[in-house]
């Protein structure tokens, strides 16, 4: 017999996890955070990794934040928490053969003179891309927050949500729909050539096509993954915009922990949770690892679909397609995180100086051309770790000075790819000659860049899966590959939030709007409990 009880628990103290619990404490919910970490975060960490230099931290896994909608930003009430982000720099490569491009958003006289370095066909093609990808953002930006409905049931309630979209897109024509389905379906290096000529804007653009995916430029859907990483903003409206927030991505769940807090929230951290109860297809609470019981009606789990539904439910509680969905889930992606504190700034033979310079202010790219990212890819698909591994490089220090010392800095370089099989073993020493790799690659156009470097902290798939549960090293709960996708997002007939198991809801980046530091799963999860327990308790009174 379980000795505690709560209205609602949630497993998991990432941001989904603690956006869900604000939510169901603001509706009056009793609610417990069960984190098996000893800090909340998960994915969204600040972190000293360098025991003999606690004065760095860095945002150890992701590192900028984009989609988090301004309804959580006000529902939650996060800049009063402590919230704040400044938005990034330009994006910056300099090219090992010489030169370097800077595209200046917010300048389009500036970005037009940089593409106009390289082809100045491209660069009186580069504003109508950006109307045009503006245009598909006022498309898709909507369905970020849209409960995918069940596609394919007769249920009337079904079938009058499918409508309702339906009839929310009845003002598309037919050339939005084709170029929704081109975005859908192209692969990004197909889409860059029907736009551009020079292989560094095409190598540029690339980048948001593959970050996090197991599938290099030339593969079908990763346009899409493109158009996902482009269309957040920061809060303020600027659409594509990324931003650092202020104590790294650790203070973002900070902020939201801390407003789940002030509606009541309790948050119990080294909890891991081991199994869900149910009882007749419904939940009825968890099990620690320690083999505590706590009960709850209200059960939100926000852990990789593999742990929450074939661990924690079982596959015997489960029908035998979800389960088998599930068991079918695509959660590759061959990620290496490598933190750096740096005692000076790059000096970039192209835009020379260690002073900080615009350059410095926003990613600090080694990717080179679309060629370049896909033999990358073609390396760790045949096994092995990339001879020239890309990297979306930033130095969030440049504006945060909570992170490092006067006159130091962090750098965050998000890479790829080793192989996807490199969460089954750590792999130390081939991750380490990895990072040398990537480190060398910088060194190659900013000289300094080796000796600059005073500590490193590498982070593969292994420890992504076994520190902080991300299963296959995935950094989004599983792969934004088209199958996986919307109304397939975990699996057909439960992308809305809801389970096979009643009263267990789903709030993982493995839900539709995710991955990303988006908190939609969280609040949608959270939105779907609070009305199915409205729902029942009318149908009590
Ligand atoms: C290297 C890397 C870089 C990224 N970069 C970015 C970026 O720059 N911007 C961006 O928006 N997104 C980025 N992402 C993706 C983003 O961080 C994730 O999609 C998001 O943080 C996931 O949030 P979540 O709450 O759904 O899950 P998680 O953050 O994974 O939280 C799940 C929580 O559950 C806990 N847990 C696991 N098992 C148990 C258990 N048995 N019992 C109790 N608790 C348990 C975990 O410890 C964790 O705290 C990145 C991810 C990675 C890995």
């Amino acid at each position: 017999m379980a000795r505690e009880s709560y209205d609602a628990i949630v497993i998991g103290g990432g941001h989904n996890g603690l956006v869900a619990a604000a939510y169901l404490a603001r509706s009056g919910a009793r609610t417990l955070v069960l984190e098996q970490r000893s800090t909340t975060g998960g994915a969204a960490t600040t972190e000293a990794p360098w025991p003999d230099a606690p004065q760095f931290k860095v945002t150890r896994l992701s590192y900028v934040m984009s989609l988090l909608p301004p309804s959580i930003l006000h529902d939650l009430q996060l800049a009063k928490h402590g919230y704040k982000v400044f938005p990034m720099g330009p994006y910056y490569q300099a090219y090992p053969e010489g030169g370097s491009l800077t595209l200046y958003e917010e300048d389009s006289q500036r970005a037009y003179d940089e593409i106009a370095k390289w082809s100045k066909k491209d660069a009186d093609a580069y504003p109508k891309w950006n109307a045009w990808l503006g245009g598909l953002a006022d498309v898709l930006g909507p369905l970020l927050l849209t409960v995918p409905p069940n596609l394919g049931s007769r249920k009337p309630k079904d079938l009058k949500e499918t409508l309702k979209l339906a009839w929310r897109h009845r003002g598309l024509n037919v050339r939005t729909i084709a170029d929704v389905t081109r975005l859908m379906t192209m692969s990004i290096a197909d889409l860059l050539d029907d736009w551009f000529e020079s292989s560094q804007l095409k190598g540029a653009l690339a980048v948001n096509g593959v970050i996090g995916t197991w599938a290099g430029p030339y593969e079908p859907g990763t346009a899409y993954v493109m158009a996902h990483h482009s269309i957040g903003d920061v809060g303020d409206g600027r659409l594509g915009s990324w931003g650092f927030p202020e104590g790294g991505m650790g203070a973002v769940a900070g902020a939201i922990a801390s407003s789940a807090q002030s509606f009541g929230v309790t948050i119990r951290t080294n909890a891991g949770v081991a199994k869900i109860r149910t009882a007749q297809g419904r939940a009825t609470g968890v099990v620690l690892d320690n083999g505590d019981e706590i009960a709850a009606k209200v059960v939100v789990t926000s852990l990789h679909p593999k742990t929450a539904f074939l661990d924690h439910v079982g596959r015997e509680n489960l029908p035998t397609d979800f389960a088998q969905d599930i068991e079918r889930w695509k959660t590759r992606s061959g990620v290496v995180k490598i933190n750096l504190a740096l005692g000076e700034l790059p000096d970039f033979t192209a835009n020379p100086g260690t002073h900080l310079q615009e350059h410095h202010t926003g990613s600090v790219e080694m990717a080179p051309s679309m060629e370049y990212i896909e033999r990358a890819f073609i390396d760790a698909r045949e096994g092995r770790p990339a001879a020239r591994p890309f990297s979306d490089g930033v130095i969030p220090t440049t504006f945060d000075k909570t992170l490092a010392p006067e006159g130091h800095h962090i750098m965050s370089l998000f890479t790829q790819w080793v192989p996807s099989t490199w969460n089954e073993e750590p792999h130390r020493d081939e991750l380490e000659k990895y990072a040398d790799r990537v480190i060398d690659t910088y060194n190659e156009v900013a000289p300094n860049f080796k000796s600059a470097i005073l500590h490193r902290d590498v982070v593969g798939p292994y420890d992504m899966e076994h520190d902080y549960g991300l299963i296959g090293g995935n950094i989004f709960h599983g792969e934004l590959s088209l199958e996986q996708l919307f109304h397939l997002r975990p699996a057909p007939g439960f992308a809305d939030y809801r389970t096979p198991i009643q009263g267990l809801y789903y709030a993982s980046s493995a839900t539709h709007a995710g991955g990303g530091v988006c908190g939609i799963p969280g609040m949608q999860a959270a939105k779907a409990a609070i009305a199915d327990r409205r729902k029942s308790r009318a149908r009590r009174a």
